[in-house]
């Protein structure tokens, strides 16, 4: 498998006063085609380091191909172009392309220097450009000698929204300079399952009993953990057949606790296609629910509202609990949460109203409701159903794991 590293130039990055994100995005991409990342780094912009780095790259065997971002443009600290000219001994020329767009730009503003502004137009001589169809410097793609094999490298402009459409294009181009064919891939989500479990279930001699692939060096397979569910994926080089099959046999396995994409990719879609409205009421969840469901646009077409009712007389006020269930019950009960689901379904005037009320912690847990408790309802036109989680942990991880698991639950 070709095997990629990836390099961020910036003083602002290295220096942690701006994020590097691109490295992420573009590691996503290449582990998508089953490509190996080897390594990310942060550099800041001292063409000084920046060489030495690129010579200890190249003096490695492992590395099929190279990934810059950042210090491409016009000022004196972007030194990318001027350091792999040195590193590769090509010369510096301005691409012509790139310089025609330049001059059209500093036309439209007449204040650009356009003596200062030519320097990002330059590229290699010895290698490819990569235009740059939404600002203003090319890329470059080429490659350096090796003992063995050449070491493939390509640089990027560091603003997000330039470097995505022209890394599409470099990974294309790359692909087919190192004959590198994507592997094949699935990947999915299982809910209320830890990742031990999964393993034990899929590998192990469990239930699925795919021990066998595990020996097989052109399988491969991975999971994450996430709050409240897991995500995995198998990947075979030559093989489709191999992973679709075992894809299977964990959906079977699994049943509805099985989904392909996320419960909150999905949520959204069904709601809409149903028709269905939903609110909440929430009490340890402290907006957490409305805020995750509320993360993607055009969420007014199935998102109500939701009541943040964390004193028992807010539940009482907003939510109409009666008082009664507070002092027989307590504000973590099921009787609760199906008075607050009740409360904040007639108050949005929902479809659906889910309700989470529980215990946070750190403290205010008992040896009956331990911290960790959490009790949640749903309650629709038909349907009045009330259930208990438990995920004794800490205050963070309540609120998350509650969140996710209470999403699942309303899709299922
Ligand atoms: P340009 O060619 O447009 O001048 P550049 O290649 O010189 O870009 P920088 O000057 O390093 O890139 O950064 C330009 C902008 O892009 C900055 O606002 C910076 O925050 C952002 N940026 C640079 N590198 C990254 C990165 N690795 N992740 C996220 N944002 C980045
Ligand atoms: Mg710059």
């Amino acid at each position: 498998r070709p095997s990629f590293w990836i390099l961020s130039t910036g003083t602002e990055l290295a220096q942690g006063r701006s994020r590097d994100t691109n490295s992420a995005e573009i590691a996503r991409k290449l582990a998508d085609l089953g490509f190996d990342v080897i390594g990310i780094s942060i550099l800041p912009d001292d063409p000084e380091i920046i060489l030495a780095y690129l010579q200890w790259l190249q003096s490695r065997n492992d590395v099929t191909a190279l990934i810059m971002t950042g210090g491409l443009g016009p000022t004196s600290d972007d030194h990318t172009i001027d350091v792999l000219g040195r590193w590769t001994g090509s010369a510096l020329i301005e691409d012509p392309t790139a310089l025609r767009r330049l001059e059209a730009f500093a036309r439209l503003r007449r204040r650009i220097d356009i003596e200062t502004a030519r320097r990002q137009v330059r590229v290699l001589a010895d290698a490819d450009v990569i235009p740059n169809n939404t600002g203003l410097a090319p890329g470059v793609l080429g490659s350096v000698a090796r003992e063995t094999q050449p070491l493939w490298y390509c640089a990027l402009p560091g603003v997000p929204s330039e470097m995505r459409p022209m890394c599409d294009m470099a990974i294309d181009r790359l692909r087919e300079k190192i004959h590198a064919t994507p592997v094949h891939r699935v990947e999915f989500h299982v809910y209320e399952e830890p990742e031990s479990d999964f393993q034990k279930t899929v590998f192990n001699d469990g239930a699925l009993a795919a021990d066998a692939l595990k020996s097989d060096p052109a399988f491969r397979w991975g999971v994450a953990a996430m709050p409240g569910s897991l995500k995995a994926f198998f990947e075979h080089e030559t093989d489709e057949r191999v992973i679709t099959e075992l894809q299977q046999a964990v959906q079977s396995h699994y049943g509805e606790r099985f989904l392909h994409r996320s419960v909150e990719e999905l949520l959204p879609e069904w709601l809409l296609e149903k028709g269905i409205t939903v609110s909440f009421a929430e009490s340890c969840t402290g907006g957490l629910l409305a805020k995750t469901i509320t993360d993607r646009a055009g969420s007014s077409a199935y998102f109500a509202g939701s009541a943040v009712t964390y004193s028992n007389q807010s539940k009482q006020d907003l939510l109409s609990v009666p008082e009664g269930i507070l002092t027989t019950f307590g504000a973590v009960s099921e009787e609760c949460a199906l008075a607050m689901a009740d409360g904040a379904r007639r108050a949005f005037h929902a479809d659906a109203a889910v309700s989470v009320t529980g215990i946070a912690g750190p403290d205010g847990g008992t040896p009956e409701k331990p911290v960790g408790t959490v009790y949640s309802a749903i309650v629709t036109a038909n349907e009045r159903i009330a259930f208990k989680l438990f995920y004794p942990m800490d205050r963070e991880r309540v609120r998350e794991y509650t969140t996710r698991s209470i999403l699942f639950r309303l899709y299922r």
